[in-house]
């Protein structure tokens, strides 16, 4: 006998992976050149130079029984203080070392910050579609209930009578994820300083905090001299959830952190309870080597000119071509309306008639539209071009 929750969760098809599993398949049918893969967010462009070149100091000239030990469960001092800098510098704000936890990217972040602000089974985190999946069973597998506030299909900001509608007595929280997975959206300080002034009003109304969760991990992938608002820095109340995985391209080395600032009502008990909820999940200790390698690279940022030329190679592409999309500012995913309103069928017929894969968006809460991660070869989106045409024509 197994726990029939995790069994389900471990059994369900995931879209995504079905997707990219076709087209690896497709490939040796019809030629690699002929499937046009936009299914999966895996970083297309290389770490920053600086990140290999500290991993190889690291492993040359560091003691090798440090490198390859046990770090501290929230991370190493070192490492906690370069971040603790970057992001005082850059936000105007105090944060110090003990401010952070790190952990093994965001999911697990995310993971222990739900765990340590779930108090019983009628606590309610708040999900604003179209959202990042795993948001739901991150919550519901802790005994919470995920309340998904409707998407604002217009602009994609958030729909601020629906939050309001929706705050009860048991909101513990509010995750929100800019720039956004699956629109490529960023949050305007408009749409945070509205979210900040309407949820201190209903924590005081409430007698207790409703945090924001901001999940970070697109924070530096924005294009255009778009500015991403630092969430602690207009609502205090915020814990942020960060990952090194899509901003350094460094999804395979687990490497992340929260910080919970010390201004925030009740930081200290949520710092130990996400720490103690890190424990649980058995994420303490992330990986030493690249712990050493975020403290010399903190401050690094990538070069995001290829995502930028396939943002706007595809987006003014596909608006010539007639499809709604809505405006991809950050991150590297660009979310298309489907000319009849159903991304699952959309879905299905590009893979079938085209090998053209997109992801639907049920999943993200906003079936109407569908993914497609940029992250991939300029020389795929132009040979791709000619099947989003036929796609629309077909729908004329
Ligand atoms: N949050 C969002 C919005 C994501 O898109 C992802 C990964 O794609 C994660 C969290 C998880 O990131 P990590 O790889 O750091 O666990």
């Amino acid at each position: 006998m197994v726990n029939q929750e995790y069994y389900k969760l471990g059994t369900a098809p995931s879209v995504i992976r079905q997707l990219f599993a076709y087209g690896l398949e497709q490939a040796k049918k019809v030629g690699a050149e002929n499937v046009y893969d936009y299914s999966i967010g895996n970083p297309s462009i290389p770490a920053p130079k600086k990140v290999n070149e500290s991993i190889k100091a690291i492993v040359d000239e560091c003691d090798s029984v440090k490198v390859h030990g046990y770090s501290m469960a929230a991370g190493f001092e070192g490492a906690r203080n370069a971040v603790a800098k970057d992001l005082s510098e850059r936000f105007g704000l105090d944060v110090k070392a003990g401010e952070l936890f790190f952990t093994c990217g965001a999911a697990p972040a995310l993971v222990s910050v739900i765990k340590a602000l779930t108090v019983s089974p009628e606590t309610e985190i708040m999900l604003v579609a179209p959202f990042f999946p795993e948001y739901t069973p991150f919550v519901t597998s802790n005994g919470g209930k995920a309340v998904v506030i409707p998407a604002d299909t217009k602009a994609f900001q958030i729909d601020l009578e629906k939050v309001e509608a929706n705050i009860t007595a048991n909101t513990q929280a509010i995750i929100i994820n800019s720039p956004n997975n699956p629109s490529g959206v960023v949050y305007t300080e408009e749409t945070l300083t509205a979210l900040a002034e309407l949820l201190s009003r209903k924590g005081e109304q409430y007698g207790h905090p409703i945090y924001i969760i901001a999940d970070e991990p697109y924070r530096e992938l924005v294009y255009g001299g778009v500015r991403v608002p630092f969430i602690p820095t207009i609502y205090k109340n915020t814990i942020v959830c960060y990952s090194y995985s899509k901003s350094l391209s460094l999804p395979g080395e687990r490497i992340g952190y929260v910080y919970v600032p010390a201004f925030a009502e009740d930081s200290k008990a949520v710092y130990a309870a996400v720490s103690g909820a890190a424990r649980i999940i058995g994420h303490v200790c992330p990986p030493t080597l690249i712990q050493m390698t975020i403290e010399r690279c903190a401050a690094e940022r990538p070069d995001l000119a290829a995502y930028d030329e396939n943002r706007i190679l595809l987006y003014n592409s596909l608006t010539e071509m007639g499809y709604e999309c809505a405006k991809p500012d950050g991150a590297f995913y660009l979310f298309v309306k489907a000319p009849d309103g159903n991304s699952e069928a959309f879905s299905e017929k590009a893979k079938l008639e085209h090998n053209l894969l997109v992801v639907p968006g049920g999943g993200f809460g906003c079936p109407e539209f569908f993914r497609l991660s940029y992250c991939v070869a300029n020389d795929m989106i132009k040979r791709s071009l000619p099947a989003f045409k036929a796609m629309i024509e077909s729908y004329k």
